[in-house]
């Protein structure tokens, strides 16, 4: 997917309460392949990203950690959803997400945190994300 990444416009999001805590949903209708918003935060090297920990560290590359814990961060929000329909993609070593198909206002976004963060911080309180069939086991 090419875009230019100075012509992205933040998408309508809200923060709402969840059975995980909080998450965020649309406040707008999205077609497939739209930008819904930039997972922001400290940008760290690997010694730095080890010595914080937590659960909002992002790993760009082996030497780059981007630390989303700020509550600025409004990406933070999205919860890791089994059948996700937004996606991540790296570029120009930021964070963007999109979505992955048809959403309509008010439906929650999610998307897949990966085998690793799953393994360590989803499944041992069990997945949340209301699928039948979780990505991980
Ligand atoms: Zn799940």
């Amino acid at each position: 997917m090419k875009f230019d990444t100075e012509k992205l416009k933040k998408a309508k999001v809200k923060i709402r309460k969840t059975k995980a805590g909080f998450g965020l949903f649309a406040d707008q209708d999205f077609k497939k392949g739209d930008f819904v918003i930039e997972y922001v935060g400290k940008r760290l090297n690997r010694e730095e990203a080890d010595n914080v920990g937590g659960m909002y560290l992002f790993e760009i590359r082996d030497s780059l950690t981007i630390d989303g814990k700020d509550r600025k961060n409004i990406a933070r929000y999205i919860n890791h959803n089994c059948r996700p329909n937004c996606e991540v993609e790296i570029k120009k070593e930021r964070i963007f997400i999109f979505t992955k198909k048809d959403i309509k206002k008010g439906e929650e976004l999610g998307y897949d945190y990966g085998k690793d963060f799953f393994k360590e911080f989803i499944k041992p309180k069990g997945c949340k994300c209301g699928s039948d069939n979780h990505l991980y086991k």
